[in-house]
Formats: C-alpha cells, structure tokens, sequence
C-alpha cells in the first residue's frame, strides 16, 4: 500500500519531469526561431568563428584587386575596364586555372577601353564573368555580347546578406531571376577550374568528386568559411603593372579580378570575421571558392537532433532539482548550464552549428520551472508538517489528561486502602477492584497508542486466528450496549451471515467496536443504530453499522480515515476524541485484506461499511 503510493507519486512525478522539459524544450525552440533567437544564435556562431579559425592552408586562389592605386593611375571608376584589360593581359602567360571576373559589365564602355578588355577576355582561358540580379528580381544584369562570347560560364553575385545584421554569412549557390537560374561565380569558377559538371540532388550538388551539401529547401545556402586574414594573396594590377614578374604567381589559380577600393561601397560586406570591418565582394567570392576547394563545409544540426538536445538538457536540469538538493542541485545545474554553453562548440569544431539560444534556454526553462516546483513541494510539505504537529501537541494534551483521570483514582484507593488500616472488607474488595479496572483501562489506553504508532510503522505481526463474524459482532455490541444506553440509543442488530473470518481477533474486535462507539459519540439521544451485514460477494462479506448522527458531507467523508483529523462538527458536538481511532480501523482492516468505506449525509447520519475477507 505505502510502496504503491511511493511508485504513483514517482510516476507521476516522472511524467511531471517529462511534459516539464518537453514543455521547455518546445518553448525554448519556438523562441530560438524569433528574429531575436536567431539573432543571438549568428552571434554565437560568429564568436565561435572568431574562437576557432581554421587551420591555416595552401590557398588554390589569388586576388587580382583594382585598389585605390589602381583607380588614381587608371583615371578612377571609369578606368577600371582598362586596369582589368592590363592586369589580365600580364597574368595570361602564366596560366591561371580560370579567372573569374566579379564586375558587371551590362553596358558598352570607353570603346577603346573596351576592345582592350575584349581582347584581354579572347587571350584569358577559362573566363567565368559575373551577373547581378536587378533589384526587382525581374532578370539578370547580364555582359554584353562581345564579352560574354568569351566566358566559359556566367555566375550570379547576389549576396544574401542575413536580415537583421546585414553580416555575409551564407552564400546561395543557385539563384533564380525571372524564368533563369544561375550559379554562384565561385561555384561556376570551381566548375570550370575542375572541367567538371554540376550535378544536383535536392540535399546537395556534386562537382566531380566533391560534394557540397546545400538543400534546394534552404534555398541552397552554403556558409562561407572565411580563411585566417592574409591567407588568399592578394596582388593589385598598379603593382603587377609595376612588377610584371608577380604574374608567375597566377600560376594554375584561380583568379578572383574585381575592385578592392574603399571608393566601391556597394561592394564591401560585413563577415563573421571583421568585427565592423568590411571585405570587398570578391574577397568574399575567394574565401567561398576556398570553402568549396577545401571542402571546409559548415552544416546545420537537423531539426531533430536540436530538439532531442534541447530535451535531454532540460530532462537533466529537471533530474537534477528532483533527485538533488541544496549546492548539489544547484552544482549540477551549473555542470548542465556550462554543457549546453559548450555543446554549440564542441560541435562547431566537427563543422556542425548547433544553435545556442535554444539549448541555453531549455535549461534556464527547466531549472526555473524545477526550483519553483520543487519550492511548491517543500513549502507544502513543510504546512503538513506543522499541521500535523499542532494536532499531535493537542493529542498529547488529550492523552495525558485522560490518563491522569484512572491515575488519579488508583493514587486516592491506594491511598486510603494503606492509610485506614480497619476499613470493611466489603469496602476495600471495592476499591481493589476499582484499582484493577482503572489499570486495565489505562493498559488499553497505553497499548492503542502504541498500536497505532506499531501499525503505521508496519512491523506489527497480525496474530491468525479463526473466529466467527456472528461472536465478534455481538461482543462488540454487547460493550457498547452500556454506552449507548446511557445516552438512551437503540442497537438493533440485523441479520449476520454465519461466516468465519481469519486474522487478529483482538484488533477486528477494536476495529469494529471503534466504529460502533463513533456511531453511539456522534448520534443524538433517542436515535437507532442497526448492524448488519450480508455476504453476496463470494469471498466477501460486508459489515455495515448505520447511524441517525451528525453525520458529515463529501469532502469530510474523504478525510476522516486521516490520522488526527476530525470534522467540525464533531468538535462541536462536545464530544472528545483524538482522531486517531479511525485511522486505525483502517489499517487494521486493510491489513485484512479488507476495506472500509463510509456513505454519510450531514444531519442525517452516517453508514460505515467494512468489507472483509472470508476464510
Ligand atoms: P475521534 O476520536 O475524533 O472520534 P475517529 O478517528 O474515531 O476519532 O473519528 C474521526 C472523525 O470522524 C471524528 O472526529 C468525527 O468527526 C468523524 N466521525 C467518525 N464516526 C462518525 C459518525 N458515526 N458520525 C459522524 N462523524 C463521525
């Protein structure tokens, strides 16, 4: 019974501690997924780029930049297809492994500037030009025919920049405008490089042998990884210009051209890296074709990795404040808070982002909800407590009163049997009995307190004796007979089934005795009480003592099997008691096999019904 009690509590517990962190869990992933959650996240992802760059490696591309040297000695923004058409004409002779050229060039130029530039693309292998999509998205900006003959590939530049930090993060490496696709620059300059096709799947694209995951339902984002500073080369065209044997450096790389000047804003973008420093455009497109040619893939946890994280981290924290207590509970919590801090970068480090807002918040979720649920326990554990220990001063108060009553009297006989040596023999067999009666009484009294105590703690060993239900009913009826004449209350004993019942005689008798005193305690002068019983449940037999009493309502009823308690009315009713006797019946008579139940109606009596195993 009491284990049966301790496991539903665990259970429920248990599943308490579940639905606590799943509810975490869920919450935490639905406000990791608001602008501020992911904010935080890009954050946490770009300290973590900072923390762990990559090692460093042999970069397979070079920068050929328009700087601002470039523009003063090429006459500014106008003389840059010239600048281009000179620094691609030196590196020709070297080879490069492709260039490609991130500058839209939509528009007919300085026409001699132009037909230098043409000729610079006829003699450059491997030309992969760029395409810009025009702001409403309608189509692609695309080079003119005279240059665009010359391309092996067109690649798009839209950069997609993240919403709230305009940070370059991610690159789409397909991008569609009107009714055209198009390639990023870095990939088609990748491509061709490799002299490989792009296959695709709908997680991922091949190029040759290698296979960059981006899923067509992200919009085929890849992340860019950005090198340590200084890793890709970058040589200008006034310093190739000046030192023509830099071209040997070009050499079977790949070429990035495009403009590096602070003069060219619209080019420059924020990465992880710079901290509020911007980085031209094509150094972007460079460090993306790295990530592709050194296969640095950066890739985002599943879904459901996220949320079974999120719910093992909160399910701990909750293990924790349920299992622990005190400092453990709360150095365990922070073991878990520094684990759910280090998890996103232990898995950066495998090249996985796992998101830190929501793991961060699944355990603050669950160790708050945990420590005020655990507060709630404690607290009402705590009033129970004290609850039980007013009612048990005032049971000792009682009990020690009630004791002295039979000491009293023992003391006064013994007393005047030794002080008045010649008393009538009549006189002291009187008192000698009286001494005898009040000590048994207060033996009874002593040893249902320490029944009580005995049963509630479970050691009690149950005698196993045979006895008829027909005797026990009737002794009890027959003690209780004086009670209830007193107080002018009819017993009627109805019909009791000819049944033998198996257990401690003596603790059956107190049970129902108990039960019939109550009912005699809290019935009126003039009313009747009927005991009887009927056995048409096979191995049972049910015993019910029927009072026209004070009776009690539905919520009192539930409690009066309660040690201690005792409903208003009968503390009204000028009747003493403790509340301890029907707690005992029901131990006992559980510890029969049997139950106890009452049916009760306030001012119109009560029926207890004890449902007993037959032997
Ligand atoms: P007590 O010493 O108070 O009688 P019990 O444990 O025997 O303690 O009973 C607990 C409480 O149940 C009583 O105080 C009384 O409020 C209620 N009760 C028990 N029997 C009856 C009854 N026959 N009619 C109405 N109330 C009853």
């Amino acid at each position: 019974m009491k284990l049966n009690v301790r496991w539903r509590r665990g259970i429920s517990a248990s599943l308490l501690l579940a639905v606590l962190a799943l509810g975490s869990a869920l919450a935490s992933l639905r406000l990791g997924w608001t602008a501020f959650g992911r904010q935080l996240d890009q954050y946490a992802y770009d300290f973590l780029f900072r923390l762990e760059p990559p090692e460093p490696w042999q970069p397979s591309s070079i920068v050929l930049a328009i700087d601002e040297e470039t523009l003063s000695k090429y006459g500014g923004l106008i003389g840059m297809r010239a600048a281009m058409a000179a620094g691609l004409t030196t590196i020709a002779p070297a080879s490069p492994a492709a260039v490609a050229v991130d500058m839209i060039l939509a528009e007919p130029g300085n026409p001699l500037a132009d037909d230098h530039l043409e000729a610079a693309f006829g003699a450059t292998r491997h030309l992969v030009l760029a395409a810009d999509m025009r702001p409403d998205g309608s189509s692609w900006e695309e080079p003119i025919g005279r240059f665009k003959k010359h391309a092996e590939a067109v690649g798009q530049v839209h950069a997609d920049l993240d919403k709230y930090d305009a940070v370059s993060r991610s690159l789409p490496l397909e991008k569609v405008a009107g009714r055209e696709r198009r390639w990023a620059l870095s990939l088609e300059a990748f491509r061709v490089a490799r002299g490989a096709e792009i296959v695709e799947t709908p997680d991922d694209l091949s190029v040759g042998m290698t296979r960059i995951p981006s899923r067509i339902a992200d919009g085929r984002l890849m992340r860019i990884r950005y090198a340590p500073q200084g890793l890709i080369p970058v040589v200008s065209i006034a310093e190739l210009d000046r030192n023509p044997a830099l071209a040997t450096r070009f050499t079977g790389k790949v070429v990035f051209v495009g403009v590096t000047a602070q003069t060219a804003v619209r080019d420059r973008w924020m990465t992880p890296y710079s901290n509020g420093v911007i980085m031209p455009g094509i150094e972007m497109n460079a460090n993306a074709y790295e990530t592709l040619a050194q296969q640095l893939f950066i890739s985002d946890a599943s879904l459901v990795s996220v949320v079974a994280g999120c719910f093992l981290l909160a399910l701990s924290a909750g293990l924790a404040y349920a299992l622990a207590a005190g400092w453990v509970a709360n150095m365990l919590t922070l073991a878990i808070l520094a684990t759910s801090q280090l998890l996103p970068a232990f898995t950066f480090s495998r090249s996985v982002v796992w998101p830190w807002f929501p793991g961060t918040l699944a355990v603050l979720f669950a160790t708050a909800s945990a420590a005020a649920w655990r507060h709630l326990l404690v607290r009402r554990d705590l009033v129970n407590a004290e609850h039980e220990k007013t009612r048990y001063q005032s049971v000792m108060q009682f009990v020690t009163h009630e004791m002295r009553t039979p000491l009293t009297a023992i003391q006064g006989s013994s007393e005047l049997i030794s002080r008045y040596g010649s008393m009538p023999e009549a006189k002291r067999k009187q008192m000698a009995e009286m001494i005898n009666a009040e000590s048994k009484r207060l033996a009874r009294m002593i040893s249902t307190f320490l029944s009580v105590e005995r049963l509630s703690d479970g050691d009690m060993e149950l005698k196993q004796e045979r006895f008829s239900l027909h005797g026990l009913v009737e002794s009890c009826v027959a003690r209780a007979g004086v009670l209830a004449e007193n107080k002018q209350i009819e017993i009627a004993t109805g019909e009791i089934p000819a049944v033998e019942l198996t257990g401690d005689r003596e603790l059956m008798e107190y049970a129902v005795y108990n039960v019939l005193t109550n009912a005699v305690k809290y019935s009126p002068s003039g009313t009747r009480i009927s005991v009887y019983g009927d056995d048409n449940k096979g191995d049972r037999v049910r015993l019910s003592i029927r009072d026209q009493g004070i009776g009690m309502d539905k919520k009192e009823a539930a409690r009066v099997f309660d040690k201690f308690y005792r409903t208003k009315r009968a503390e009204l009713s000028g009747e003493t008691g403790t509340g301890i006797g029907l707690s005992i019946v029901e131990q006992i008579v559980t510890r029969h096999g049997g139950s106890i139940e009452v049916e009760s109606e306030p001012g119109i009596g009560s029926v207890f019904t004890l449902t007993l195993r037959v032997s």
